[in-house]
């Protein structure tokens, strides 16, 4: 049976500006299978964000789809007029972002901003059955119904989050894309929300992509795992084997500076070099002038995805 809920085919996505275009997503092709959780990982400005914000049509402008196809149960979201967008957003496809503070409505109440949501999306709602709804997602979320009385200034912000979870999954959406969802919390509420997030995940047989920079998000909650570098796919695959067999030179320096208390590290090995200018990238692998391993054809060609041990990875070591 086929369970492919996302199908991103060869996408491109440009931010014209003064001094040219910014490829920020270039080429990428990549599917999602329902109940799965997708970490997608990368520096800041390797286009991680701009492809989740790609799928629900929310880039800032000049921010355009370029060119491909974001296939959602195989409808293209890419060709959809704005009404069949406006649908899709929110009810099947949800996004929560970094700072619930900015997101959240600072002059409304966290009751009034669910039974807003719920009825502006669900013809026929009425307020009490909308406040009925709310108070259950607040209690699946392990917070006091109480509380939707207060305004979010008065919540913490590992709860504000837990709210911004909340609105995303009221209209029972299927595919959620989490934005750095813990940029914003300490460590300890942090792990406390990806354990919400992975029984959420099962709860509603919800499929997460979750955008991070934080290897060790995703380590304990993604099945699997793409990297992206430059605006390209660099690697994909299972989240054990991307962490314990990375084939990328990119996800092995990634790796390699990141402490582990498995490994006897003496020092941390930093990657050399900065992100690409995505104005004029390099020619060939986007990776190789700061890739340890380049070689000749790397700085003509660029590589396709080769499939090498269950990973799909864009290196010409793997031809
Ligand atoms: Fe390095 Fe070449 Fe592979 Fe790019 S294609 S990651 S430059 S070895």
């Amino acid at each position: 049976m086929n369970n492919t809920i996302l199908d991103i085919q060869d996408l491109k996505v440009e931010f014209p500006i003064n001094i040219g275009t910014v490829r920020a997503v270039d080429g990428v092709s990549l599917k999602l299978n329902q109940g799965e959780v997708m970490g997608l990982v990368g520096e800041s400005g390797c286009g991680k964000s701009t492809l989740g914000f790609s799928i629900l049509r929310l880039l800032r402008p000049p921010g355009r789809i370029a060119s491909g196809r974001i296939l959602y149960h195989g409808r293209d979201i890419v060709s959809m007029d704005e009404k069949e967008v406006l649908k899709l957003r929110g009810r099947r496809i949800a996004m929560i972002f970094q700072d619930p503070l900015t997101s959240l409505n600072p002059l409304f109440s966290i009751g009034r901003q669910f039974v807003e949501t719920l009825q502006t999306h669900e013809k026929g709602i009425n307020k009490k059955q909308a406040i009925l709804q709310a108070e259950s997602m607040l209690e699946s979320l392990g917070i006091s119904k109480e509380r939707l009385q207060e305004f979010p200034h008065q919540m913490s912000g590992g709860m504000r989050q837990r709210i911004m979870i909340g609105m995303g999954l009221i209209l029972n959406p299927d595919l959620l894309i989490a934005d750095e969802p813990t940029t914003s919390l300490d460590v300890i509420v942090e792990a406390q929300f990806l354990d919400l997030l992975a029984d959420l995940c099962r709860q509603y047989n919800l499929t997460i992509i979750l955008i991070t920079h934080n290897l060790g998000n995703v380590a304990q909650l993604a099945d699997r795992i793409t990297v992206m570098y430059g605006g390209t796919l660099a690697e994909v695959g299972l989240s054990g084997d991307i962490f314990h067999t990375p084939l990328h030179p990119y996800t092995q320096g990634l790796l390699a500076s990141i402490p582990n208390i498995k490994l006897d590290q003496p020092e941390l090995s930093p990657m050399e070099g900065s992100p690409p200018d995505l104005v004029n990238p390099p020619t060939g692998c986007v990776f190789h002038p700061r890739c340890p391993q380049v070689m000749d054809i790397c700085t003509r060609q660029r590589p396709p995805a080769f499939q090498k041990n269950g990973h799909q990875v864009s290196c010409w070591l793997y031809r």
